[in-house]
């Protein structure tokens, strides 16, 4: 059997390194971008898409309002399907979207969702071939229309992101 006393010794042992990472974090943390003035709008398109979502496996609805440089906001729901592994994300469908109407360079995107309103993995990896510095807000639709949503870069979602050039 394994002999966990030396494991939680280690631990209380690191004790001290934990504190020095938070501290680091809450460092980090006051560091956060502001958020765009066209939030509000945003936040609202976000929502509303919601409801375009296609999910009748999850009953998730999530949202996404893109806005582009020169001033576009593109809107994207999420799209499961029934094998569950071609869903597309709100993230991806809008980004999609814009690219295909002719836009390129995005500077923000807020993601609408209730709970913790994070973008997936995938979307982060996808969403930083276009912007490293994409301000991503995140709009936990628990709360009320209006309330300011958290604002963070994409780098400090996916830091050390796969890329071909550096
Ligand atoms: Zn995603």
């Amino acid at each position: 059997m394994a002999d966990l006393s030396r494991y939680t010794n280690s631990l209380q042992a690191n004790r001290p390194n934990s504190r020095l990472a938070c501290s680091f974090f809450m460092g980090t943390k006051m560091l956060q971008p502001e958020l765009p003035v066209r939030w509000p709008e945003l936040q609202q398109i976000a929502r509303t898409v919601r409801n375009s979502a296609w999910c009748p496996y999850s009953r998730f609805q999530v949202g996404a309002a893109l806005l582009t440089a020169s001033g576009e906001i593109i809107a994207g729901c999420n799209v499961e399907n029934a094998s569950y592994g071609l869903t597309i994300c709100a993230e991806r469908t809008a980004a999609c979207t814009a690219i295909a109407a002719g836009y390129q360079d995005f500077v923000a995107i807020c993601v609408s969702l209730p709970g913790i309103s994070v973008p997936c993995g995938a979307c982060r990896q996808f969403l930083m071939e276009f912007n490293s510095q994409l301000l991503v807000l995140l709009d936990n639709t628990d709360h009320p229309l209006g309330t300011p949503p958290e604002c963070v870069t994409l780098e400090s979602l996916l830091p050390r992101a796969f890329r071909f050039q550096h």
